[in-house]
This record gives structure tokens, sequence and C-alpha cells, in this order.
């Protein structure tokens, strides 16, 4: 392992991975540092749905400049990342829901996003499984350019790419310690050896607060267990990922025919906890029947758990801290597939002190500080 890097990532999700493709193309010497495998976290449990339709602009805009570099990722990567734009149909429940929703739409369109309000019969034609009065909805918003990746191959495809360009990825390699010297990160220790570095980035996914305690940063994150599920291969049925907001559902076709979705559980739990209820079984095949009543006597193949890293507004933490070269990449609450292009590309100019593509400053922990809008677009 070398024992010098100018920045050191930790973590090989699709942030750290995204990151550090974004730093070696930029001519940075960059390490990764993963405790176990590529994918090993969220990344490779999660929806990876791709949404633009979000509440607050920043989530927003995140997620469309997203869009347009997964709309080129795979030709640029030169490994295809099995990108599918069926777009996201959001289910609207009630008058409540729909003022929210009228609102969201008119910023999203502000900044060009294709999002309209869709009448119940529109969402039978758009995906004829569904069945909108089993669904409890009055109406729904629809984008187009939403869609879903692979995030395996995404991930891997972004690590390849980075360790062509010089990037080094050390698999079980754990973080053990960092440590500051005046104010300044100097050195990483890990069970396999200790780095110098001038940059440290927080990329660990729902394991973050435990990387900033190192270098005494408290952080608000919480790890969620979050369960998914995914059925067995059927015919092509429907393109577009579904979700709820009030019942916290969500699930699409992936392209080999299985149906993969996830709802929040029963005994959803704050901490490390990684064992699979049966309550969320009965509840999410109970809730995609009402859904999609053709999906009623459908096999599950298999169900797992997974974080999400919460933060107190659903919001990433993102940029410089008060210790020198310690940058958090990090706080995603659920949606860090989906905004990690972008994410990895704005640090990247950070890093390397370029003019930011879009200001990040309102991300950084500071905001903590004061009074926080909470993203209400959120799932799950
Ligand atoms: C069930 C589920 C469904 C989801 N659905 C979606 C979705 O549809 N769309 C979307 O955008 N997002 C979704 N998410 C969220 C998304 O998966 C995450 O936000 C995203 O993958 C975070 O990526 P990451 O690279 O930041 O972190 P992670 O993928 O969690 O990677 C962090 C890595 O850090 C490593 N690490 C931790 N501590 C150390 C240490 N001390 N030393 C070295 N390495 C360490 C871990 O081993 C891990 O591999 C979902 C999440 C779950 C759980």
């Amino acid at each position: 392992m070398k024992d010098r890097a100018e920045v050191v990532i930790i973590g090989a999700g699709i942030n750290g991975c995204a990151l550090a493709y974004e730093l070696a193309k930029r001519g940075k010497d960059v390490v990764v540092l993963e405790k176990h495998y590529i994918c090993y976290g969220a990344t490779g449990r999660c929806g990876a749905g791709i949404r633009q339709q979000w509440a607050t602009k920043e989530n927003a805009l995140l997620a469309k400049k997203s869009v347009e570099i997964f709309e080129r990722l795979s030709e640029e990567l030169g490994y295809d990342i099995g990108l599918r734009q069926g777009g996201y149909l959001i289910a609207i429940h009630d008058e409540e829901e729909m003022r929210q929703a009228k609102k969201n739409v008119e910023m999203q369109r502000s900044i060009g996003l294709p999002v309209k309000i869709i009448s119940p019969d529109e969402i039978k034609e758009i995906a004829p499984i569904l069945d909108p009065e089993g669904m409890e909805a009055i109406a729904a918003t629809f984008c187009p350019t939403d869609g879903h990746a692979n995030p395996f191959k995404t991930t891997y495809a972004y690590a390849r790419a980075a360790k062509k360009l010089g990037a080094k990825i050390y698999k079980f390699t754990e973080v053990k310690d960092i440590k500051v010297k005046d104010g300044k990160v100097e050195e990483v220790v890990t069970n396999r050896g200790k780095i110098k570095t001038k940059y440290v980035v927080n990329a660990a996914g729902a394991w973050s607060k435990e990387i900033a305690k190192m270098v005494g940063i408290n952080m608000p994150n919480k790890p969620v267990r979050k369960e998914a599920l995914v059925t067995e291969p059927i015919e092509r049925l429907f393109d577009c990922m579904v979700i709820s907001f009030k019942h916290g559902i969500y699930f699409s076709q992936q392209e080999e025919g299985q149906i993969l979705g996830g709802i929040p559980s029963p005994e959803e739990k704050i901490g490390y906890y990684t064992e699979p209820t049966f309550s969320f079984l009965k509840h999410m095949a109970y809730m995609l029947g009402k859904y999609a009543p053709p999906l009623k006597h459908i096999n599950i193949l298999r169900q797992w758990t997974g974080f999400y890293d919460v933060t107190p507004d659903a919001l990433p933490i993102l940029g410089e801290t008060n210790i020198e070269g310690f940058i958090q990449c990090n706080g995603f609450s659920g949606h860090g597939f989906m905004i990690a292009p972008m994410v990895a590309k704005l640090l990247a100019q950070l890093i390397c002190q370029e003019k930011l593509d879009m200001p990040i400053d309102r991300l950084s922990m500071e905001r903590f500080k004061g009074k926080i809008t909470k993203e209400k677009a959120v799932v799950g």
C-alpha cells in the first residue's frame, strides 16, 4: 500500500468511486480506502432510482445535473451502466399533497424539468398495471427523464475508469484513525498501514459519523435500517419507478424483468441493525398488490437490508469543515446514488480549487447551527 497520497477517500461506494474518478481525471494522486469491497455499503443494496422531482432546489438541481452526466456516462467511462429513463410516477393522495406537488412542480419546471401533474386515467396510460383506486391516488406527478441505472455497473465503471487514470482502490482496508496536526489532516491510520495526506474525504455512508469522530467532529447523521426485496423476473409490464411519499413505497421493473422495491418496515430501527424482518415482507407484498394488482401472485426471490445515512433535513452534508483538508461527502438520506455524479464533480472542483458549477455552501454542517428546512419529497 502507498504511504502517501494527495487525497484519501474513505469508502468505495458510488460517491467514493465517482469522486476518485473526477479527481484522477484532474490529475490528482488519489487513494480510496474500503473496509470491505466495492459496493458493500448502501450502494450495493439500493433501488438505484434516479429522480429529479424534489421539493428543495438544492436536491432538484443536484439530481438534474447528475442526470445530464448519467446520460453520457456509459460513453465517458467506456462501460454500459444500464441507464433506463422510464420516468418517475409520484402518487398524490389528497389535497394537501396536491398543494405541495403544485409548488414542487413549479420550482422543478423553473429549472427546466419536464414534470407535469397527471390524472388517474393518465396514470393508467403510463403504467396499465397500476390501480389508482388501490393506490388511493387522486393524481400523480410524472417526469419522463427520471429513471434508473445499475448501481453495481455504475460504481464499478467509475472505479475502473479511476484506476485507469492512476487512482488506487485498496479493499479490505479499514480506517482506524485520522491524525490531525495544527488543525489540518495529516495522516490516515488503517489496519494495513498509514498514509500521509493533504485531504481526507469522508464518503463512508452510514459510518460517516464514526469517521468524523476521529477528527473530533460530531455529526447529526443517523444510520437507519431499510429493507428491500426483489421478485422473480416477469415479462415487461411497465417502465417507470412508482413512488408515494405518504405510503413510503417505491418499486420499478428492472432491465431483466424483476420487480425491485421497498417500503418503511413496521419495525424500522435507528442503529446498525442488519436483520431483515418478516413484517416488511408482509407489508410490502400487501401494498404492492394494492398498487399493482397483477403483481399479487408474483414470487419474491430475496430480501435484504441496508442503511440510509439520514440527516435532520434529508439533505446531504458536503464540503469543507473546521479541520483543514477534511471534506464531507455523506448524509445522503436515501438518495445518494442519484446525485453522486454531480456531487463528485463539485467536490473534485472544490479540492482542485476550480470554480464550482453550483454553490454548495448551504450544504455544509454550518446549516445545523440555524433553522433548517427539511426536504419534503422523501420516500421510505
Ligand atoms: C434499500 C435502499 C434503497 C435505496 N434506494 C435508492 C434509490 O433508489 N436512489 C438513490 O439515489 N439512493 C438510494 N438509496 C441510498 C443510496 O444507496 C445511498 O445514498 C448511496 O449508495 C450512498 O453511497 P455512498 O458511496 O455515499 O455510501 P456507501 O455505498 O454506503 O459506501 C460507504 C462505504 O464506506 C465504507 N466504510 C465505512 N467505514 C469505513 C472505514 N472505517 N474504513 C474504510 N471504509 C469504510 C463502507 O464499507 C462502504 O462500502 C437507497 C438505500 C437503501 C439502503
